[in-house]
């Protein structure tokens, strides 16, 4: 991957109608992209689907609100898989509502991922929601390279979390949110990435994309008070220095 443009490093390509008129407006804009993935199959069909693409990665993910679905044959096949991909992702854990009856299932998964994971090899994008303490602790004791995806935990873990190495994936629907001068005020500018959580994440009700990934970049300008030139600078940089520890 060229290392000189902004990366969306968490994209969900294959929940777009059309995923390869996403990926060609992105690289027109000049955006890299993580397609994220959220069971093995998955993966392997958006690789099949998209071939080989200087500016797309795409990640293999066991997707925590999907745990129980993931038995000893998708466990295989994961790490099968694995030497393939750079990426993985989204993996992670999800305490909230909808995955609080799963947490046993899902904790069994991560273990199992961040066990491979600790080898260092493969960067992390990683889902936190409700479980923003046991994933940072985690993270922490697999002393993986990881990003914590669309945080909305309290921001008094957020100490925790740069001091075990990670970074903060911020995308529009953040940069939006109440709670955002908080947050970007409790990160250090040098753990800031970027992602779309397309199509998920919305802008106005209508699904964020990959070519769009500047106006994040612009949001990020006005809370640090940087041109726009200044915070591309400093997001490649963190991107480079986040990718050099795999
Ligand atoms: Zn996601």
């Amino acid at each position: 991957m060229i290392p000189e443009r902004l990366l969306d490093t968490h994209c969900h390509v294959s929940a777009y109608d059309d995923p390869v008129a996403v990926l060609g407006a992105a690289e027109q804009a000049g955006i890299a992209v993580v397609a994220i993935t959220e069971d093995p199959d998955e993966y392997r069909r958006l690789k099949t689907r998209l071939g080989r693409r200087e500016y797309v990665d795409v990640a293999i993910g066991l997707h925590p609100l999907r745990a129980t679905t993931f038995g000893p044959n998708e466990l295989a096949r994961f790490f099968r898989l694995l030497p393939q991909s750079t990426w993985i992702g989204e993996v992670g854990l999800d305490f909230s509502r909808a995955g609080a009856g799963t947490a046993r299932a899902q904790q069994k998964v991560f273990d199992i991922v961040l066990a491979e994971a600790s080898r260092g090899h493969h960067p992390l994008s990683v889902h936190s929601r409700g479980a923003e303490k046991e994933v940072i602790r985690k993270l922490a004791d697999a002393e993986a390279p990881a990003v914590l995806h669309w945080y909305t935990g309290p921001l008094t873990l957020v100490n925790e979390a740069v001091a075990s190495g990670l970074y903060f994936s911020f995308n529009i629907a953040m940069t939006r949110s109440r709670k955002f001068p908080s947050l970007i005020q409790a990160v250090p500018r040098d753990r800031v990435l970027l992602e779309t959580d397309g199509p998920f994440a919305k802008v106005q009700g209508r699904a964020a994309h990959p070519h769009e990934l500047n106006d994040v970049a612009t949001a990020l300008a006005q809370a640090w008070g940087m041109n726009l030139g200044e915070t591309t600078r400093t997001i490649i940089a963190n991107q480079n220095r986040f990718l050099a520890q795999s």
